[in-house]
């Protein structure tokens, strides 16, 4: 299969969440890692922001070559969060489309762009065609793809097809998914990923790092802030960020406690007021890590520029 999206792996997009492989009350993907959860029938391809789901990246296409069984197009884009699960129920796919391929095998393509679908049932699509739009219709809180493969009706896992139901492996990258192999490489199982980071001029928030719209710095910026969106973290792990200044010297650093539990995301931030005497020029250094088991298992480095003040 090709990928289901338009984007590119572990830049712009990224699994968020696997196959549930857990049979029980608990959750484990295809390597018994927790990279999921209850039920979870799909794979979660995220797009980094709400501004890149928007454009190119965000566009969903055929996986495979098939014609169109069903389509629903017409659910509104709003967060969970926000609009509550009453309002997405029995339509938790949101804006959807089921294709039929070759053998007796069905794709589906759920929380998209509302009026985005671009096929109708019975039509035929080619592998790689533009069905769709990354959008935030149905139980969504976050701009991603939910992509279910089913064989006969049951679901497969399309990362490890050759597991039995309720299965999981340490070692299961080596089993041999159902990918091009290009994108299989790609996608291969992360310890977690930045889904952005950046500096601003002030406080960020959620939907400013969603929607690109923090500030760049300049000598006139009154405060300087890095920050840096991740997911897949695991219980135990240690996020650091640190932000240092032109000379080396530590400028501010947000060391997070270990986590209790894992989380599929978290938004960390460091940074300080502007100096009395101005911002000295030169180039300021952001270090991310995620520390798990005593090792380094993320890492980002990303430095910006202070001009000298204008004269
Ligand atoms: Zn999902």
């Amino acid at each position: 299969m090709r990928l289901p999206l338009a984007c590119e792996p572990d830049r712009t997009c990224f699994v968020q969440h696997y196959v549930d492989h857990d049979t029980s009350q608990g959750a484990r993907d295809y390597t018994c890692g927790s990279r999921t959860y209850d039920k979870h029938d799909g794979t979660d391809f995220r797009v980094a922001t709400r501004a890149l789901a928007a454009r190119e990246s965000g566009m969903v296409l055929a996986a495979a070559a098939g014609h169109v069984l069903r389509t629903r197009n017409d659910v509104p884009d709003v967060l969970l969060n926000e609009a509550g699960r009453a309002a997405v129920a029995g339509r938790e796919c949101g804006n959807g489309i089921v294709v039929a391929h070759a053998d007796g095998y069905e794709t589906q393509y759920c929380h998209l762009a509302q009026g985005s679908v671009r096929v109708v049932p019975g039509e035929r699509v080619t592998a790689g065609q533009p069905i769709g739009q990354v959008g935030l219709s149905g139980a969504t809180e976050f701009p991603h793809l939910h992509f279910t493969l089913r064989h006969e009706g049951k679901v497969i896992d399309p990362f490890s097809p050759a597991l039995a139901p309720g299965e999981c492996r340490i070692d299961a990258e080596a089993l041999d998914g159902l990918w091009e192999k290009p994108i299989q490489a790609a996608l291969a199982y992360k310890a977690g990923a930045v889904l952005s980071a950046g500096f601003a001029d002030g406080p960020v928030t959620r939907a400013d790092v969603e929607m690109e719209a923090t500030r760049a710095i300049d000598p006139t910026s009154k405060a300087m802030v890095a920050f840096v969106s991740v997911i897949g973290l695991d219980a135990g792990d240690v996020q650091r960020l640190t932000l240092t200044r032109p000379d080396g010297r530590v400028l501010a650093e947000n060391r997070a406690p270990p986590l209790v539990r894992s989380r599929a995301e978290s938004l960390l931030f460091t940074g300080i007021k502007r100096p009395p005497d101005g911002w000295p020029s030169g180039t300021y250094t952001a270090t991310f890590q995620v520390l798990r088991a005593g090792a380094v298992a993320v890492e980002r480095v990303l430095t910006t520029t202070m001009p000298p003040p204008a004269r």
